[in-house]
């Protein structure tokens, strides 16, 4: 289930979720933007129909506009940009400790987040013995 939910008080069926959905699965034909069953399938589960959204009027799988961080306001300079990349480093030593759960499924989301190109992912969930 996509939980695909529109705010008609607030939608103005201008389209763009529709337009820009790179599956093109979202129709229109009842005047507001819907998902035929048939096609749910076929959803990446990228929510940019529910960030294109002007009027912040669409919610999907569970996640609501107003959950979302304004891009305006957060955006890193550019220097600061710079520094990112910049410091950016593998990782060569590691603790012997496990991350909490929680935070592993909030990284693994934020790598994968419904992305369907051919990368494996893999992680461990417990510390490896050093002997
Ligand atoms: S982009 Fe937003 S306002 Fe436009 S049709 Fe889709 S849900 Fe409605
Ligand atoms: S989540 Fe992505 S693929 Fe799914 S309906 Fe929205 S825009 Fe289309």
């Amino acid at each position: 289930m996509l939980q695909l939910q529109i705010a008609r008080d607030t939608c103005t069926k201008c389209g763009l979720c529709a337009k820009d959905c790179v599956t093109n699965i979202i129709d229109l034909d009842s005047g507001y933007p819907h998902i035929p069953a048939e096609k749910e399938k076929f959803c990446l589960k990228c929510k940019h129909c529910l960030a294109i959204c002007p009027t912040a009027a669409l919610s999907i799988l569970g996640k609501k506009p107003e959950q979302s961080r304004e891009l305006k306001g957060n955006l890193p300079d550019p220097q600061q940009l710079e520094t990112l990349i910049k410091g950016r480093r593998s990782i060569r030593h590691y603790k012997n400790e496990n991350l909490e759960p929680e935070l592993m499924q909030r990284l693994l989301y934020l790598t994968i987040r419904g992305n369907l190109q051919a990368s494996v992912y893999r992680y461990c969930t417990g510390a490896r013995s050093s002997s």
